[in-house]
């Protein structure tokens, strides 16, 4: 099996020589569904897999734009339409200096499986831009998002490829990329998703990716008969998918005690309650500020710079700030402290060293593919609701969302149990992830 692995992994790595993070998570992916391609003869042989690494197109283009001061400046926009055997391009758009085809095909990549395990029909893509938003005035972020979209418009559509926020990509920003969309179009459509409650949003959806990570962390917690209730939990970030797993966590009575962002993290053994999540949002949301600015005005709280809040001690970690943020040595830290649950609300945010340790020390560990599809999901949800031309409301949502949830934790047990009845939820999702893509792409023919 292994020199399986190894003949399909040189083969990609020999296309994609310069794309770490891609390699990475098709690699994780490999390892995982080869064993299980080999042992079901209707995926054997069909070189499946292989085009599945393949992105049916990949687009990348000029943004130019004009500064405050004057100046011309010039940034690479990027799509990438990975996979569309289950249903149109559906995934987010990433706006971070660090944003190059490696990443964006990595999340791409994910985004395939995380799609194909919500049950709802998507397939996979993903963008964005090495454009960083950080210190921009909202005059600049509103002339980038227009040239971004200036070209953008005629590659993506509501049947086509219908994008989303992620990192540096929150409300404002898709306000800006549907305006100009809608422009040169002459069109209303739900063709990106993420969009304000007056024009064609859906309830719960900035929500979405932080409770469901929560939900998970909260199924996988069942499995031992357990709950969060008074479980100590670390956080990473304080974006969109940082605050809502935080509010959903404390909602259910836990205790979150750690936030970050890029410059360090915050430590409050008191544990962040309603009225200091309100002052992250506003800070993070409105200000735009940094999260050290928490301790001025909670002073019990500390805050240490350049650092990740690994280190702290906790019953459950949610990373939920970026790929690669928990190394082989963070992991050992958590184990070391008793963490037992890591639930991602992040994609890949544990390096492949550190997840081989959750394993190993059969914690229960869910991957971002898994455990962050809540916000894909319901982004799933607005596009039937713009179809259908309805608002659901807040519960009927939230509902939805929690099926969902709880539908993939139970596909993760289904393809991931193992013969002692520990849960690979790794495999499971891989698994469940591609036996729907491949079936379809098996039906379609070789196209
Ligand atoms: P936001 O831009 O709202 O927040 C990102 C947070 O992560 C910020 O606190 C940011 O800090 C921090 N961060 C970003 N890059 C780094 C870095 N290199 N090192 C340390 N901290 C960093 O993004 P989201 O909350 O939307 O996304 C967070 C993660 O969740 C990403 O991995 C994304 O792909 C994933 N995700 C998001 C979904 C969504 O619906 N938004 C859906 C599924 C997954 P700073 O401000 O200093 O940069």
């Amino acid at each position: 099996m292994k020199s399986k692995i190894k003949a399909f992994m040189d083969l990609v790595k020999q296309r994609n020589q310069f794309e770490p993070e891609f390699l990475q998570a098709v690699e994780e992916v490999a390892e995982t569904v080869i064993p299980y391609i080999v042992n079901n003869e209707i995926y054997y042989g069909k070189n499946i897999l292989l085009r599945m690494v393949e992105p049916e197109r990949v687009l990348m283009f000029r943004v130019p734009w004009i500064d405050d001061s004057g100046e011309i400046v010039v940034n690479r926009g990027f799509r990438i339409e990975m996979n569309s055997a289950i249903g149109p391009y559906k995934g987010g758009l990433r706006f971070h200096p660090t944003v190059n085809l490696s990443i964006l095909k990595f999340l791409a990549f994910e985004q395939v499986f995380k799609n194909a395990l919500t049950t709802l029909p998507m397939g996979g893509g993903k963008g964005g831009a090495d454009f960083d938003p950080k210190g921009k005035s909202d005059g600049e972020i509103m002339r980038f998002c227009q040239s971004f979209m200036s070209e953008l418009f005629r590659h993506i559509g509501p049947n086509t490829d219908i994008p989303a926020g992620d990192i540096g990509v929150g409300g404002r920003e898709i306000g800006y990329l549907f305006g100009m969309y809608k422009k040169l179009r002459n069109e209303f459509t739900g063709v990106l998703t993420g969009k304000g409650m007056s024009w064609g949003g859906s309830l719960i959806r900035p929500e979405a990716t932080g409770y469901g990570t929560v939900y998970f962390a909260q199924s996988m917690l069942e499995t031992r008969n357990d709950t969060l209730k008074g479980k100590v939990v670390t956080v990473s970030g304080s974006g969109n998918v940082a605050q809502y797993a935080c509010e959903k966590a404390m909602q259910l009575g836990a205790k979150v005690v750690t936030l970050s962002d890029s410059g360090g993290y915050i430590y409050d053994k008191d544990g962040i309650d309603e009225s200091k999540l309100a002052f992250v949002m506003k800070l993070k949301n409105n200000k735009r500020g940094r999260i050290s600015e928490y301790v001025e005005k909670y002073p019990n709280a500390k805050y240490i710079a350049g650092e990740r809040p690994w280190g702290v001690k906790c019953d459950v970690a949610m990373p939920c700030a970026t790929q690669n943020e928990v190394n082989l040595s963070d992991a050992k830290k958590l184990l070391a402290n008793g963490c037992f649950v890591i639930s991602e609300g992040a994609n890949m945010p544990s390096e492949p060293d550190a997840v081989h340790a959750f394993q190993a020390a059969k914690i229960l560990y869910a991957p971002g593919k898994a455990s962050n599809a809540g916000g894909v999901a319901t982004s799933g949800l607005e596009m039937s609701q713009n179809s259908l031309r309805i608002v659901w409301t807040r519960e009927e949502v939230d509902e939805r969302l929690q099926r969902i949830m709880a539908n993939i934790h139970k596909n993760c047990i289904k393809y991931g149990k193992q013969d002692d009845g520990y849960v690979d939820y790794v495999t499971g999702a891989n698994i469940a992830g591609f036996v729907k893509v491949a079936d379809a792409m098996l039906a379609q023919g070789v196209v």
